[in-house]
């Protein structure tokens, strides 16, 4: 049993979703369960949608009838029976959304958020569901939040691993041993039968959720790149794909700010020594990449960019030292405001951390740490992280950049760059 994702790129129009038939069809002796995410840019024109329906903004049915008619074109491209119930399906979640627009927003925008917003996956489901039937790759569709049980942390839900486990093994391994299956990444649901996303780009955690409660052997994300990249292309001159990652190492790119892999997808899968492949839906039988416990990685300079990071200082104001019950303290604040540390470092007077930009979460930080330190902060920093490193590569990639702070361990170095 093997499980698939294939993100937004790979289904943003009806042409890409038959490419996706395309790989399917290479795959016929599997049993195979299909994760999707929305189709192209639409999760982030269903998160428009929300804002303007919490917020009671005129753009409101412009916003929707862009969604509507984006997803009417793929269909168009697509489905050629004009009897399937496929259009019936869409056209009543079509019409449930609008439904829901047309009501008073009750609960906070978060939720509001996610019971939105989560609309993309279902449609994209249900129309590559239709489509796979009619061109012969027999399948079900079903439904994600049957499955994964999460908590109200609306926009960033936590999984319930014990029922999500016995629900997928139970009820769903049955299902994807007689047929492939199709359903949705990024959503779950709470007990109180709310819709839950699991963050943004949650589509690749979903796969791994769903390969861990089915013991599956392994996961494949396709991606339109041939695997994962020793660095942004983009900036990186020859960049090269690895062909062969730890566990470890992955989750430590993706951290670290590597976008192939959602950060927390190989946990699940790692203490299933479930192998993660990445590969192109553009050159499928490419080998990709492969992430595992076996992985016999090169020594590959891999240099991974964060960007739009604040490095926050913190001085005492009475030239005391910056000791344990300081620390304490700064860490509760940190916690307190859901502040993520990506590097931190200290010295006897002051303590310095690099943190994503989040302003109104920082600001209320400081605001607080001001009362007894002095905090200096520079933003839009880049923390830039190269494991394998090679001091020539170094002098490369930094040039004549300022580097404002330089932590080394023996695999690996980060820098914080101006
Ligand atoms: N559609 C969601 C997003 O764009 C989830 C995903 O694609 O992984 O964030
Ligand atoms: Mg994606």
């Amino acid at each position: 049993m093997k499980v698939f994702k294939f993100g937004g790129a790979s289904v943003r129009d009806a042409a890409a979703v038959k490419n996706v038939a395309g790989v399917l069809s290479l795959f016929q002796k599997e049993q195979l369960l299909v994760v999707v995410s929305a189709m192209g840019k639409t999760t982030n024109a269903l998160e428009q949608l929300a804002e303007a329906y919490y917020k009671k903004l005129k753009t409101k049915h412009a916003l929707y009838n862009e969604i509507k008619s984006f997803h009417d074109s793929v269909i168009a491209g697509l489905l050629q029976n004009p009897n399937s119930n496929a259009y019936d399906d869409i056209e009543n979640l079509f019409i449930e959304l609008e439904c829901m627009l047309e009501t008073k927003p009750e609960s906070s925008f978060d939720c509001v958020y996610d019971q939105i917003v989560s609309y993309g996956e279902v449609f994209s489901s249900r129309i590559i569901s239709a489509y796979l039937n009619e061109t012969g790759h027999r399948n079900r569709w079903m439904d994600a939040q049957n499955f994964i049980a999460t908590d109200n942390t609306y926009r960033e839900g936590k999984v319930d691993w014990e029922i999500t486990q016995e629900m997928i093994a139970k009820k769903l391994r049955p299902i994807v041993n007689k047929q492939m299956v199709v359903t949705q990444g990024f959503i779950g649901r709470s007990q109180d039968l709310k819709t839950v996303t699991l963050g943004r780009e949650g589509s690749d955690y979903s796969a791994a959720i769903f390969a861990y409660g089915l013991d599956a052997e392994s996961v494949t994300i396709w991606k339109d790149v041939e695997g994962v990249m020793n660095g942004d292309p983009k900036k990186i001159k020859n960049a090269v794909k690895l062909d062969a990652l730890s566990y470890t190492h992955a989750i430590e790119m993706a951290y670290y700010g590597a976008t192939v892999i959602h950060p927390k997808t190989i946990q699940p899968l790692q203490s299933k020594h479930i192998p993660l492949y990445v590969k192109s839906f553009i050159n499928p039988k490419g080998k990709g990449t492969t992430v595992s416990t076996k992985a016999k990685e090169k020594n590959i300079p891999t240099y991974i960019s964060k960007q739009d990071q604040v490095l926050v200082s913190i001085s005492s104001k009475d030239f005391s030292f910056i000791v344990e019950d300081n620390l304490s303290g700064i860490f509760s604040l940190l916690a307190k405001h859901r502040i993520n540390i990506n590097l931190m470092q200290n010295s006897a007077i002051s303590f310095s951390i690099c943190v994503n930009n989040k302003p109104e979460q920082l600001a209320e930080l400081k605001k607080e740490l001001s009362k007894h330190f002095v905090v200096k902060s520079n933003e839009g920093v880049e923390l830039l992280t190269v494991m394998h490193y090679d001091e020539k590569g170094l002098k490369k990639v930094i040039g004549s950049r300022n580097i404002l702070l330089e932590q080394r361990t023996r695999t690996g170095v980060q820098f914080v760059l101006e």
